[in-house]
């Protein structure tokens, strides 16, 4: 199920929307986050391992799209 929703923070960055496609690379769960490593690498994580591992990838990330403010929506449907 796709859910538009208004965009509450627009960026001027036109990021793919994530999709049930792109798993956690820790736990294939679909993945809410993608963050792209200044390689070029991009790595998938679900809101929990996000969570878990937020301080490194800020760190370690060149971009961080996170669309984990979705989780509870889809949740409640
Ligand atoms: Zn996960």
């Amino acid at each position: 199920m796709m859910l538009r929703k208004k965009a509450k923070n627009m960026t001027a960055e036109a990021f793919e929307t994530l999709t049930k496609a792109n798993r956690c690379d820790r736990c294939g769960a679909q993945a809410y986050v993608r963050v792209v490593l200044p390689t070029g690498g991009e790595l998938y994580f679900c809101a929990h391992h996000n969570k878990a591992h937020e301080e490194k990838l800020r760190q370690a990330a060149l971009r961080i799209h996170d669309e984990s403010a979705r989780v509870d929506e889809e949740a409640a449907l």
